[in-house]
């Protein structure tokens, strides 16, 4: 992969965090995580294309993005031969989830060795928006991999966590080293799926789960109470009487909350 880099005179843009992985073992174990095996395979990032490959190997069919037009001319080599795989030289996030969704044409799981600077965004578009999406199985530094799975009632446990938990599970596969990416970042990652076919629940109104969520989480230092007041315009009586059908003190904070209980929160308030 070097060699053909260096052929087309790449230079790494730390801007698209471009944090490549070349340890073919590892390649293929995320491969093989993220059940790509006969699947639709979506790929958020090609890179140098190593991933895509080893993808391809398993999959149907895989779709990958990829925002930096440089690495046209590599991918056409590396990829060479991959004839399941096509390549959009877009950015996936000005991308339409639902012509997405449709071009893939069903259930699919989703692979990334992410772009730190989009992690947040990217994962949040699958969990409040895809319909067909299975599993995502997403390399993250290893802090953010700490909050996506994150319990209630610690410092990790925050927005993200909620919407990811409304929508399945999410657990910690493997940890890497930041030795293994080229160029060397100065954090190390962790491979972290998200399971949408399992333990997930459904709330009255999505959009109202999502602002519930947003002001539990507002302002950390104040109360919950305090939080609903000044978000849904409440009386201090009427935020109480929520707190209060729900058997929660009236001086609880957001965090503590679990995911289910937000969303019987946001039920109660799209009354
Ligand atoms: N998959 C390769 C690997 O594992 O070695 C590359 C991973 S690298 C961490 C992330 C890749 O995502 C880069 O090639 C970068 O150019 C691309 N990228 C960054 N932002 C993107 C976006 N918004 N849409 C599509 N690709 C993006």
């Amino acid at each position: 992969m070097e060699d053909v880099l260096k052929k087309y005179n790449f230079t790494f843009k730390k801007r698209y965090g471009q944090n490549f992985i070349t340890d073919l073992n590892l390649l293929d174990a995320i491969a093989a995580d993220a059940g790509a095996e006969g699947r639709r395979v979506l790929e958020i990032g090609a890179g140098a294309g190593a991933l895509t490959r080893a993808l391809s190997k398993r999959a149907e069919r895989v779709l990958a993005y990829e925002i930096d037009p440089a690495l046209r001319p590599v991918l056409a080599e590396t990829l060479a031969g991959c004839e399941n795989t096509e390549v959009v030289f877009r950015d996936f996030l000005r991308e339409d989830m639902a012509a997405v969704e449709r071009e893939l044409g069903g259930d699919y799981v989703v692979a990334a060795n992410l772009p730190y600077y989009v992690t947040t965004p990217v994962i949040m578009r699958f969990a409040e928006e895809s319909e067909g999406c299975r599993l995502l199985t997403v390399m993250v530094q290893a802090e953010v991999a700490d909050r996506l799975c994150a319990k209630e009632g610690t410092k990790e446990y925050g927005a993200i966590t909620a919407a990811i938990a409304r929508r399945g599970t999410c657990k910690i596969l493997r940890q890497v080293s930041r030795n293994l990416f080229t160029p060397r970042p100065n954090v190390d990652s962790a491979v972290v799926q998200l399971d949408f076919r399992t333990g997930g629940f459904s709330v009255k109104d999505e959009e109202m789960f999502r602002r519930t969520v947003r002001c539990a989480f507002q302002n950390r230092r104040k109360t919950l109470k305090n939080n609903l007041m000044s978000a849904f315009s409440l009386t201090r009586e009427s935020a109480e009487e929520l707190l209060a059908r729900l058997e929660l003190p009236a001086d609880v904070r957001g965090e503590a909350l679990s995911p289910h209980c937000l969303g019987a929160l946001s039920d109660l308030l799209s009354e």
